[in-house]
């Protein structure tokens, strides 16, 4: 079993049972935002805060905010290396939300060991320049020590949505998401936080923690922003090579192939299935099915080192 980044000299706490259910309420992003829309520039936008201010430190964090609680807050929950897609949630939120906090925190504890933790993207500068340019008001980009100090042992443990597919190769993985999550949701108490669905599976689970805990906040989902060619912007495409490039564009293509013939009354797993084996250059993890945010068709691949996921709405429905 997979082991999970910890900090040194903790114990994890033990799993406990939460089933209970509450209404949903997220809703998706009343105006879906184009890769080529955002590509015109930061002056498309209407609003811009004066200035964005840095903050390292929680208390810090909190004391700025506590004039702001009269209007609407927004959280941007994101681990940096900004993309189109990142830029689209901070887009969704400058519309709706008088003040705009974007957390920018590399969580080891969603990495198992001999994951990508020490290699993933890091370029706090330009992450910087983006978000004052996208009008955040706080860009929250706290130390680990700082999220973990010395003696952390409270774990948020989400079940059996945590469990299935990504949960399947990633044991530990939702774990560290949904506890990075609610401690970022009790830091800003945000009116509304802003995921994205290219991670469905994570979407789902935080909508579970909204519910489940009884949480104050509306999740707003924001659709995937792709490249030209189809392929879902990611912080790790950086790792693809050209030909890996080529070759990962199999996946936006099956799972395309997938929703088309579940119009057409066929199996949308299989479809997609098959097309994915057509491709040698990579390796597919799973391929599956699920109500996330709307029926989705979804798939994980390996291309060389990198691990890819990827989902397509089926029916074009949404919740
Ligand atoms: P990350 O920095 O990868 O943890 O992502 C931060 C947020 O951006 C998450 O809510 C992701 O689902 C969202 N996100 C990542 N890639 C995309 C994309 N291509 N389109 C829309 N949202 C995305």
């Amino acid at each position: 079993m997979e082991r999970a980044w910890k900090p040194a000299a903790l114990n994890e706490a033990p799993r406990s049972p939460v089933t209970s259910r509450g209404p949903t309420r997220l809703r998706m992003n009343k105006r879906p935002v184009s890769a080529s829309e955002l590509e015109q520039g930061y002056e498309s936008d209407k609003q811009k805060s004066a200035g964005m201010k840095v903050v390292r430190a929680k208390d810090e964090l909190r004391s700025a905010l506590e004039p702001r609680r009269g209007g609407h807050i927004g959280l941007v929950p994101t681990m940096g290396a900004f993309h189109d897609g990142h830029l689209a949630l901070l887009r969704a939120a400058r519309e709706d939300c008088d003040t705009v906090v974007c957390s920018l925190f590399v969580n080891p504890s969603q990495f198992g060991q001999g994951e990508d933790l020490e290699r993933y993207p890091r370029n706090e500068a330009r992450d910087l320049e983006l978000a004052r340019a996208k009008g955040v008001d706080f860009l929250f980009a706290p130390s680990p020590e700082e999220m973990y100090p010395r003696g952390f042992e409270t774990w948020v443990e989400p079940e059996r949505l945590a469990l299935e597919l990504e949960g399947v190769i990633r044991p530990t993985h939702f774990r560290g998401v949904a506890t990075i999550c609610l401690k970022l949701f009790n830091i800003v108490r945000p009116n509304t936080a802003y995921f994205g669905a290219k991670d469905a599976q994570q979407l789902a689970v935080i909508e579970r923690l909204v519910r489940d805990l009884d949480l104050e906040l509306e999740i707003r989902v924001v659709e995937t922003v792709r490249d030209d060619d189809g392929l879902a912007l990611s912080s790790r495409n950086a790792y693809l090579s050209p030909t890996e490039r080529r070759i990962a564009l199999a996946l936006p293509r099956a799972l395309a192939l997938g929703a088309e013939a579940a119009r057409d009354g066929d199996d949308p797993v299989v479809v997609a299935r098959a097309a994915l084996d057509e491709e040698p250059g990579l390796k597919t993890q799973y391929v599956a099915s699920a109500d996330y945010a709307g029926p989705r068709l979804l798939a994980a691949v390996q291309v060389g080192k990198t691990r890819l996921i990827d989902n397509i709405l089926l029916k074009g429905t949404s919740k």
